[in-house]
């Protein structure tokens, strides 16, 4: 049986096209492509490696790798093996893409004001894109602490989204699409991205200040410790110096150890702030683009004696429901749209 990292890492050596021979439990002779071995910062005599999973190996093979967790090696493998897998994308289904009388379920679920005048175009089926991206967030000082955040972003309003988990409960999932609908578009993805990472951040901060203030406060603590050590111990020389004084003899030894003391009370207090300073890392694990059609109905609102604003309503078959408009004027997601006393169009909100 293979421990996981051990699978793992011959997982991603075979993806690699890597050619690997096992010598002993847990002891390998890996054949490695140049480039990777280079990444991996591996020795490669006669173009062979040899990694171990197991301490005690060590001691037979001390030419051999050590892959734990923690070494710069299994960690580059683990990044590259999540680069390689960290992108996939998956085709939702199963939705009615004909409900009954889909005009009247827009126009009965938008907010329009009697005085605007309303007329629909034309409704057609396109495929949205969702994002979902998962970030890990690692936490590093005097021991480790990983969390996973989840993100979704819908592309064509550039907006967060809902839990992947929700839309696989209620949709039927594939790797090709049933029907081949156009692209609504939308942000770039590269935007999306730094919004994802921007919201995960936001969720992270709060946690770090937590963190941050525990530190602190443990750094407290134990520099009082430490100070009161050495209190206690350049006391003792300093009594013992007087006694000698007394006793008339040199004091050139007690000042020598005293110096020495302070020094290792600095020492100790440097070392102690290096171990409680927080370092966070935040890495990209996974995106998972989700595409599923809709329905997009263009309409045309007129306000008396104003020029048009032209929407894009859209009808989202999971939901059954009319998804947020972008108001033409404060640009906030709405459904209701009335006539200000200038005559614009805009949203309740930019009303009031
Ligand atoms: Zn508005």
């Amino acid at each position: 049986m293979m421990n996981p990292v051990e699978e793992l890492t011959i997982g991603y050596f075979r993806s690699v096209e890597g050619d690997y021979k096992r010598i002993e439990p847990q002891v390998y002779d890996v054949a490695l492509p140049e480039l990777i071995v280079e990444q991996l910062q591996l020795s490669n005599p006669g173009g062979i490696s040899r990694v171990t999973f197991d301490t005690e190996a060590l001691t037979d093979h001390p030419q051999a790798h050590f892959l734990a967790f923690g070494h710069p090696t299994l960690d580059q493998i683990f990044a590259m093996a999540h680069q390689q897998g960290a992108v996939g994308k998956i085709f939702l289904s199963g939705f009615n893409l004909q409900p009954h009388q889909l005009l009247s379920k827009l126009k009965q679920q938008l907010h329009l004001h009697k005085d605007l005048h309303i007329e629909f175009g034309t409704p057609r089926i396109l495929h949205f894109t969702l994002w979902f991206y998962w970030f890990q967030a690692t936490f590093l000082c005097d021991e480790k602490t990983q969390y996973v955040f989840e993100v979704g972003i819908d592309q064509y309003n550039g907006r967060l989204t809902r839990r992947f988990q929700d839309l696989l409960d209620a949709a039927q999932s594939t790797a090709v699409p049933i029907a081949p609908y156009s692209d609504a578009g939308g942000m770039a993805s590269v935007d999306a991205y730094l919004l994802a990472r921007a919201e995960t951040v936001v969720k992270l901060r709060p946690m770090m200040r937590n963190y941050k203030e525990k530190l602190a406060h443990h750094l407290m603590q134990e520099s009082n410790q430490i100070a009161k050590y050495f209190d206690g111990m350049l006391s003792e020389v300093e009594e013992r110096q007087k006694k000698s004084a007394a006793s008339g003899k040199e004091g050139e030894a007690f000042s020598h150890q005293k110096k020495s003391l302070e020094l290792e009370r600095q020492a100790r207090l440097v070392e102690l702030q290096k171990k409680m300073t927080l370092k966070t890392d935040l890495k990209l694990l996974n995106l998972l683009s989700v595409v599923m059609p809709k329905i997009i109905t263009p309409l045309k609102l007129t306000a008396k004696r104003h020029a048009a604003v032209d929407l894009k309503v859209i009808w989202n078959p999971l939901s059954q429901s009319v998804e947020p408009i972008a108001c033409p004027q404060c640009g906030s997601p709405t459904l209701e749209f009335v006539q200000a006393s200038q005559g614009a169009i805009q949203c309740a909100q930019c009303k009031a």
